[in-house]
């Protein structure tokens, strides 16, 4: 978890069960923590997306321009193991539409002409998508069930949670074994 205002890292290590997760109607008491926990996979393997103090701004200001909407952007980098690098965060519209009851203050939908024209221009750099970013107005940054439901393996969510039209926390998360655990954040100079 990142605290955007301090640019602090936690990691904690800790499967997130879904199932026995529910939405939280009020906010939450939020943690910032100092230090960087050993975050280690089951494999041994650190679990890292590392995005630059730039990237990390864009998508916070896109969450708060959004708010009380869900804002939402592709990731695009590369991937090595367990470990992505950014290359760039593409802004892309919500598309979700008023339905069942939903609207875009608690659901987003990119669009897939827009997925696939992203991943056709990283692909021509040699780069791949690889994650998605979100926000939960009013939210914690942690997945819904609509979010694991929706969830492509191998590609890191990222959540940040915005209250009250600023952005709390921004967490990355991965599916291991169809639950998702949270991965490593981290923050470069470029
Ligand atoms: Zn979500």
């Amino acid at each position: 978890m990142i605290c955007m205002s301090h640019c602090l890292v936690y990691i904690p290590r800790r499967a997130f069960c879904v199932n026995h997760h529910v939405r939280l109607g009020t906010r939450t008491k939020l943690h910032f923590y100092t230090h960087i926990p050993k975050q280690i996979s089951d494999d041994n393997t650190l679990c890292v997306i590392t995005l630059s103090p730039a990237q990390l701004t864009t998508l916070q200001h896109h969450a708060e321009a959004c708010y009380p909407n869900e804002a939402c952007a592709l990731i695009i980098g590369r991937s090595d193991a367990n470990k992505k690098i950014t290359d760039e965060v593409v802004i892309v519209e919500n598309a979700w539409q008023n339905d069942m009851g939903h609207s875009q203050r608690d659901r987003y939908l990119i669009a897939p002409s827009d997925i696939a024209r992203v991943d056709r221009a990283a692909s021509q750099h040699n780069l791949d998508l690889i994650g998605v970013f979100h926000s939960h107005p009013d939210h914690p940054s942690q997945p819904s069930a609509t979010d694991l439901a929706q969830a492509w393996p191998e590609m890191s969510y990222l959540i940040a949670a915005v209250y009250a039209g600023r952005v709390t926390t921004l967490q990355s998360w991965v599916l291991q074994d169809e639950v998702f655990v949270e991965e490593t954040l981290r923050s470069h100079e470029p």
